[in-house]
């Protein structure tokens, strides 16, 4: 093998650092599983912090497996750029930051992801930056909220509620009003829907959910145009120092290869399931996109969360203990069917506007459908309905 480090990253003066079939053709990508980077020279180390010459110095920086994650999510989502982060929240969290000064607004849409709630409500107002909450599929009520805001905050399929948006119309609202709009793409993957190619400025992943799809990483990624993530890149990420690691990026990269077969399985599946519920006796109100009625514009299939709510006849708790495939814990994406009931999270704070945001229904239970047989998960969910009843 004949690679030293300036065969690999190359010479030009551009941050695209990896090229996978020049490590020796491996076919997998290798880990770059180290913190620094040497220098060939004292002029290489020059051009570099001169801005001359791009390439890997530190990985809080730049780290040629966690770029070639970047770089695969950029193109999967149509954007040009991408950056990774430690966690989803990281993502979100350093996104927002690298917009908002003290005194701004946001508008977001209702039902957040709880800890982006969170973020907004305990750590954004300490900061003299607001959030106001609306119904995203309102638009008067959207447009009515913008005049000065600097951030439009959506997600769509919304969490818990899985209310669905159309983004190209509240990307339109939000360049009307000069704001930059904002999206947690987490629930649809890239598979089923590409947020910057309806006209959103900014796309953010959970990589912990389906992009990983195995339950054993926690990551995040950011993407928009070249300008943005550079800003993200040089201005934020550095100091905040929120990075992916390599062993996580490479783990990000093995969950990509199976990305679009595991959708397919999660929506036939889920779709399956919440058929099977809307028709049961006991089911009150179901909430999946895709038995709402036609899917929204650029919205291009289903995932494999979704809730429900039981009628009163069932006890939840006991429903809960007595499922066996389903286990009974938060995150998904993974391989794992999961169930959280609505009574247990409901009750954690998110400062002063908890209770509005945190107003699902009392017995609402939320179900992420993983890859097992699907006619086994079904049973599985039968029996402890059965198991429930009062
Ligand atoms: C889990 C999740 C997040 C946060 O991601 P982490 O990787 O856990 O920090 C953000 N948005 C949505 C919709 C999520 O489900």
């Amino acid at each position: 093998m004949n690679n030293n480090h300036k065969d690999v990253f190359g010479a030009a003066a551009t941050i695209v650092a990896y090229d996978e079939p020049h490590i020796a053709g491996a076919v997998v990508p290798p880990i770059f599983q180290n913190s620094l980077f040497t220098f060939s020279s004292f002029e290489e180390m020059a051009e570099t912090y001169a801005g001359q010459k791009t390439r890997p110095v530190y990985s809080r920086g730049l780290n040629p497996t966690v770029r070639a994650f970047e770089e695969k999510v950029a193109a999967l989502e149509g954007c040009d750029d991408a950056l990774g982060f430690a966690s989803g929240m990281a993502a979100i969290s350093s996104a927002v930051l690298s917009v908002v000064r003290p005194g701004d607004r946001i508008v977001a849409v209702e039902h957040l992801y709880p800890d982006a709630f969170r973020f907004f409500e305990m750590v954004l107002r300490d900061l003299d930056i607001t959030v106001d909450y609306v119904d995203g599929r309102d638009h008067a009520a959207v447009e009515r909220a913008m005049p000065g805001a600097r951030v439009l905050y959506l997600e769509s399929p919304t969490s818990w509620m899985f209310h669905t948006h159309d983004l190209s119309a509240l990307a339109a609202i939000a360049r009307r009003h000069g704001a930059v709009s904002m999206i947690d793409n987490s629930w649809a993957s890239p598979v089923f829907q590409n947020p910057a190619r309806l006209g959103c400025d900014v796309v953010i992943h959970s990589a912990s959910k389906y992009l990983g799809g195995h339950s054993d990483v926690v990551a995040g990624i950011v993407a928009g145009s070249s300008d943005f993530i550079a800003r993200l890149r040089t201005h934020i990420l550095p100091y905040l120092g929120g990075k992916l690691s390599a062993f996580e990026a490479w783990l990000l990269l093995r969950g990509l290869r199976t990305l679009p077969a595991r959708m397919r399985e999660h929506q036939r599946s889920a779709l399956m399931i919440a058929q099977k519920l809307a028709d049961h006796p006991e089911t009150v109100a179901l909430h999946h996109p895709g038995l709402a009625g036609p899917l929204p514009d650029g919205l291009n299939g289903t995932s494999g969360l979704f809730s429900f709510e039981f009628s009163p006849r069932i006890n939840i708790p006991v429903f809960c203990n007595a499922l066996r495939i389903f286990k009974i814990g938060v995150s998904w994406g993974g391989h794992e069917s999961l169930v959280v009931p609505a009574q247990v999270t409901r009750v954690q704070t998110g400062g002063p506007n908890s209770a509005l945001r945190f107003g699902v229904p009392e017995q609402l239970v939320r179900l992420h459908i993983g890859l097992e047989n699907p006619d086994d998960q079904w049973s599985d969910l039968k029996q402890a309905i059965e198991a429930s009843l009062r």
